[in-house]
């Protein structure tokens, strides 16, 4: 059975492993080189605790506040807003607490399966040396932050996560390079990439030694016969022929999955870092800031401060003064950390208003499946999606429960 799968970011390079596994022939077609968009840069955590949506009971209520603060986790061009528009209603409609706790449900039942299948196939690729297992922490340098996150901390605790309360004290014991923060809270089952970019290039390198093939080239349209999708037309005027096709493009899946005839809320949710190649500190486990909703994390030598969600399209110019702000607001933690050598990087997180993925076959074409949508948690789930995928495309029953994945909830 010969599949193409459209994208080679985390979620394509999985799921074409997995398919080479299942016995099938797989060719990934990207128009970059593979795991070089979001990928690549970002904050390298399994996030396997983060079962919260970013839609909550009250969100909506601060989003005027982080709108006009220029230091603030959120913003929006308002050029973007008609377009936007059908998203956010959405968004707002699964901040209710019956949705927030129906998410919650469906994204532990999804981040339950995701260290073993993550480490699984890491570990078969030979990467494992990648992986880092030390935890990450959430630290608050305000009381009233602190205890106004704890639904989410009793909500982590309900679905059975480990996590731990820490006071000032401890939390110093714990990370010596944090300064003026009141408490946290320790989760012990994260653990990290030492590089994302070096794993996905890795997974790469794994696909094609197993007999994959990687073309450099984008698909652009499909070649449809009633009910199946017997080609791909490429933008170098390739038609390749395929028996299963997998949209796994990441938030450029949306314009594909038009073509198919499918309606899709999901929108470009940008985020900036800067890495700091002489960071003058050293972090034990990836830190994330309470308040402001953004992380720093060690990327082998170096230490990645990243975060903010900008909602600008995918054309846009990046605003790289946010990496600027987002170490200066890191420097309020981390007083001793050296930004003299920063590199600044912008992606596109794939986000949809519900904060779930979209893991299916399609409704309208019996040899198309989809995988996109991972938000802020595409490395996290990158294996569990490829396994489901997997499974889907075998015949096989899934793992899960998948209704909640599928792509008819936009419709
Ligand atoms: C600042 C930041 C920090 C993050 N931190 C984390 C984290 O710590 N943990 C975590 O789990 N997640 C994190 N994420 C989210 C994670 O990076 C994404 O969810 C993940 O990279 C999505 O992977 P993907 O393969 O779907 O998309 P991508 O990596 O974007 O890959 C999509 C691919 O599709 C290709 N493509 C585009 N158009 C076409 C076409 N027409 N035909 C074929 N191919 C096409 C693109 O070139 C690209 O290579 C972070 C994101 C950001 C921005």
């Amino acid at each position: 059975m010969k599949c193409v799968v459209a994208g080679a970011g985390m979620i394509g390079l999985s799921c074409g492993i997995e398919l080479i596994n299942r016995g099938f022939e797989v060719c990934l077609i990207d128009p970059d080189s593979p795991g070089s968009r979001t990928s690549a840069g970002n904050a390298g955590g399994f996030g396997v605790t983060e079962i919260m949506p970013m839609a909550v009971p009250g969100i909506i209520g601060k989003m005027p506040r982080w709108l006009f603060d220029p230091d603030g986790p959120l913003s929006v061009r308002w050029r973007q807003l008609p377009v936007l528009f059908p998203w956010l209603w959405r968004f707002y409609r699964m901040s209710s607490a019956v949705q927030t706790q129906r998410i919650a449900r469906v994204l532990a039942s999804l981040l339950q399966q995701c260290t073993e299948d993550s480490r699984q196939l890491i570990g078969q690729a030979g990467l494992q040396h990648l992986l880092r297992g030390e935890g990450a922490m959430t630290v608050y340098q305000s009381k009233a932050a602190f205890e106004g996150d704890r639904l989410e901390w009793e909500m982590k605790q309900r679905h059975g996560i480990r996590i731990e309360r820490l006071d000032a004290r401890k939390v110093r014991e714990l990370e010596p390079a944090l300064s003026g923060v009141c408490g946290g809270w320790l989760m012990p089952q994260w653990f990290n990439t030492v590089d994302p970019y070096q794993l996905a290039a890795g997974l790469a390198d794994r696909f094609r030694q197993s007999g994959g093939t990687i073309r450099r080239d984008a698909v652009q349209r499909f070649a449809i016969t009633g009910k199946t999708v017997a080609a791909v037309k490429t933008s170098q005027l390739q038609n390749i022929e395929a028996d299963m096709v997998v949209i796994a493009a990441g938030v450029w899946s949306k314009a594909l999955c038009r073509q198919l005839g499918e309606r899709v809320l999901m929108e470009s949710e940008r985020g900036y870092n800067a890495t700091l190649s002489d960071p003058g500190i050293r972090l034990k486990r990836q830190i994330i800031f309470g308040e402001e909703k953004f992380v720093a994390t060690n990327i082998g030598d170096r230490i990645r401060i990243g975060g903010a969600a900008e909602f600008a399209g995918l054309h846009a110019r990046p605003r790289y003064d946010r990496c600027v702000r987002l170490v200066n607001i890191a420097k309020r933690y981390l007083p001793g950390l050296n930004s003299e050598q920063a590199e600044n990087w912008m992606g596109h997180r794939p986000s949809t208003p519900d904060s779930l993925p979209v893991i299916c076959r399609s409704g309208h074409y019996h040899n198309v499946y989809y995988a996109f949508g991972h938000g802020h948690l595409g490395l996290t789930m990158a294996a569990t999606t490829a396994k489901l995928i997997g499974q889907l495309m075998s015949g096989a029953q899934p793992a899960m429960a998948l209704e909640a994945l599928h792509i008819n909830r936009f419709s």
